[in-house]
């Protein structure tokens, strides 16, 4: 604890944007009149205040929607990622399970598919499920982090309810073949959900050309603010999903209680400045993560990119230093702020279940870190980074 206060005096060079992101000045910017004069509750019909509140989530609600080719109406606001997913996974399920429909073999839809490198929130949320007596499938993915799109065919069978894939992975970058899960997943009559916190303006999404039903989106992944987030509901045809949260009926009964006007509209912005930035942020983040990746292997023998080369986010590296730990090795460079892998777990020290579905072994995932490039990286902060890797690993090897 003392070496963490002793740190705090030097800002280190920021590389865990797969963690969380500083929320954009634009997106503070357009957030701020509506803590204060603009306070309206955004449910009130009655005047000006309601009606101004309610304006801004709407646009905030388009803003969102156009970004995966949605229609606004299908956009919850939610409080994250977490409870997107959740809301997801739990509230189809449920809403399966106290309204089946018995298929042409007496029996009714009652299996979950998804995979072993999934978010804490999703695998949790379908353990609670199989202990609900769901039949849950969690699929392995091959030594890039890919799933196995025919084992998934066979997996996906016509009792299956909900099939749960994650758009990007948020420990190796790696960016699953949705459009082809999305065919599978039609093809059986079974929903397709996938957790985009980490692919939304990023990568090019569409609902309708993925054949997406349900996607979770987090405010904070995408340098909106911390407590907000969206989940995507399919409209046509309808999916329906049980509440978590009773009460009010806001949000088409399916998230009750007054949403964040100053969340929603920074959400919003987020959005849309990702999506506007895509293209011009792939290229810029792709040289750099070349850079970086060039750079270390200048300098160092003994390391590996861990995820697929090709099909991945350029704002990520997973690298694996041969014999050294990995947090040890962090520790030896307080002027980095990067990770060992999702931010959930760092506190404990477990090797990421994510690199041992890859393959690696027990010390091989100890030796590897997560290092997250952004909208403010710099090329000094990738020179800096690689000066300073390079140096601490060179010092830990004998
Ligand atoms: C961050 C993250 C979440 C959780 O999002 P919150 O908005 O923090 O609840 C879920 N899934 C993935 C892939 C993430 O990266």
């Amino acid at each position: 604890m003392q070496n963490k206060k002793a740190n705090r005096s030097v800002k280190p060079i920021y590389l865990d944007y797969q963690a969380t992101t500083p929320t954009d000045p634009r997106v503070v910017k357009a957030m701020m009149p509506f803590f204060s004069e603009s306070f309206g509750n955004p449910h009130s019909v009655d005047h000006a205040y309601g009606w101004e509140a309610e304006e801004v989530v709407d646009k905030a609600r388009q803003q969102i929607a156009d970004v995966i080719g949605a229609d606004p109406r299908e956009i919850i606001f939610t409080s994250g990622a977490t409870e997107s997913n959740n809301l997801a996974i739990k509230g189809l399920a449920h809403f399966l399970r106290d309204n089946p429909r018995i298929l042409g073999n007496g029996t009714s839809r009652n299996r979950v598919v998804t995979t072993t490198v999934e978010h804490k929130c999703v695998l949790e949320s379908v353990n609670r499920l199989e202990r609900e007596g769901f039949e849950v499938l969690r699929l392995p993915v091959d030594d890039m982090g890919l799933v196995d799109l025919d084992v998934l065919a066979e997996a996906v069978t016509e009792n299956t309810a909900l099939v749960s894939i994650m758009a990007v992975n948020n420990e190796i970058g790696v960016i699953q073949h949705l459009s082809r899960i999305g065919e599978i997943c039609k093809a059986a009559g079974a929903k397709f959900h996938t957790d985009a916190a980490q692919a939304v303006g990023k990568i090019p999404l569409d609902v309708n050309k993925m054949q997406i039903d349900l996607m979770s989106i987090s405010g904070h992944k995408i340098y909106g603010p911390k407590g907000i987030g969206a989940l995507y509901v399919r409209r046509r045809p309808r999916i329906r999903l049980e509440p978590l949260i009773d009460g009010g009926g806001q949000e088409r009964g399916l998230r009750s209680g007054t949403l964040a006007t100053p969340l929603c509209v920074g959400l919003g912005a987020a959005a849309q400045f990702a999506n506007e930035e895509m293209f011009g942020e792939y290229d810029r983040l792709s040289s750099l993560s070349q850079r970086l990746r060039e750079g270390l292997k200048a300098g160092l023998t003994g390391i590996h990119f861990n995820g697929d080369p090709e099909q991945r986010i350029p704002g990520n590296l997973n690298v694996t230093f041969d014999d050294i730990s990995g947090a040890a090795l962090m520790k030896s460079v307080p002027g980095l702020a990067l990770s060992m892998g999702s931010a959930c777990t760092s506190a404990d020290l477990d090797p990421s279940y994510v690199l041992r579905a890859l393959g690696l072994n027990e010390n091989q995932a100890l030796s590897s870190l997560r290092i997250g490039l952004g909208r403010f990286t710099t090329e000094a902060d990738v020179d800096g980074a690689i000066d300073i890797l390079t140096a601490a690993v060179k010092e830990m090897r004998p």
